[in-house]
């Protein structure tokens, strides 16, 4: 299967995973994903008011992932999984 390619500044082939999932089982709410990705694609799903200081990810806008992995670097519980796209 061929998948969707991108190029870098210099011209070099590269293929981007795009975001898949957040695991919630092992998201700690720490928020860092949230705000390192620059295309808003990540959001803080609804918590209870006791868990209110926690930012939980969730996945919000899919479409709008340019597939950079950042979110997933940042994770330090290894929470997401990435996919790239069948072209
Ligand atoms: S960086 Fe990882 S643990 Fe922190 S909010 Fe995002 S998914 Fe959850
Ligand atoms: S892969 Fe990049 S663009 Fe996509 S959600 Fe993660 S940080 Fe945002």
């Amino acid at each position: 299967m061929s998948y969707l390619t991108g190029l870098t500044r210099g011209k070099k082939a590269w293929t981007p995973r795009f975001v898949k999932s957040i695991d919630p089982e092992l998201c700690i709410g720490c928020g860092r994903c949230i705000k390192i990705c620059a295309h808003d694609v990540l959001a803080p799903a609804e918590v209870d008011e006791e868990e209110s200081a926690k930012m939980f990810a969730t996945v919000a806008s899919p479409d709008d992932c340019i597939g950079c992995e950042a979110c997933g670097r940042t994770c330090k519980k290894d929470a997401f999984a990435f996919e790239p796209l069948a072209a």
